[in-house]
């Protein structure tokens, strides 16, 4: 069961204090193809990113105990960078996170990583075209980090099989089969076959861990 308590923390780019609900405690049990799990009571994955309610910075608790620089302060702060909050869902913050990360100069690799969760929180929230357009901006951001040689070795098989299954769930039923195709990690091949025979069948659903 998720567990939460509620903390005050303080924006690192204009000092604004807050109160979020942190989470102490969470688990799941099985996930859906796209990675996404599915935790056991109250869904923690909006309450891992916190946004300043006055300039709008967001991300992780860690962001919030990183100092900014002073490029990213003026852009949020005298420039309203991100603009003005539009909704407090979980999808919308972790887009706004996403924005600050690559202002801040993160790479591809983490910002897709965001773009993921932002998607992932849309399903829940009933917002499919924000869950297309995040996993699409997901899938480009990857696709990056793939062909810069940023992504891990250890994580390579995941993210080809994620841009893979994403592209499936988004209708991009050539670049799901040529990424799919592609996955032959022994842990990976069966699950990615799966989805395989599923970009074949032109089926674009969401789906379960088998
Ligand atoms: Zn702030």
């Amino acid at each position: 069961m998720t567990t939460i308590r509620e903390q005050t923390i303080t924006c690192p780019a204009c000092a604004t204090s807050f109160k979020v609900h942190v989470v102490g405690s969470c688990g799941y049990a099985g996930k859906d193809t796209d990675l996404r799990p599915q935790y056991w009571g109250l869904d923690p994955l909006p309450l891992f990113v916190h946004t300043c309610p006055r300039c709008l910075f967001s991300g992780y608790g860690a962001h919030f105990e990183a100092p900014v620089s002073d490029e990213l302060r003026q852009w949020l702060v005298e420039e309203r960078g991100l603009g003005r909050l539009q909704s407090d869902a979980g999808s919308r913050r972790y887009t706004l996170a996403a924005r600050c990360r690559e202002q801040a100069g993160d790479d591809n690799l983490a910002l897709a990583d965001l773009y993921l969760r932002a998607s992932w929180c849309a399903r829940v929230e009933g917002d499919a075209a924000m869950e297309r357009l995040s996993q699409r901006r997901a899938v480009e951001r990857f696709q990056r980090a793939l062909e810069a040689g940023l992504v891990p070795p250890d994580e390579q098989t995941a993210i080809t099989y994620l841009v893979g299954e994403l592209s499936r769930r988004l209708g991009d039923f050539e670049l799901a089969t040529s990424y799919l195709a592609r996955v032959v990690d022994i842990d990976w091949a069966d699950l990615a076959g799966r989805q395989l025979d599923l970009a074949r069948q032109a089926n674009d659903e969401n789906a379960l861990m088998p």
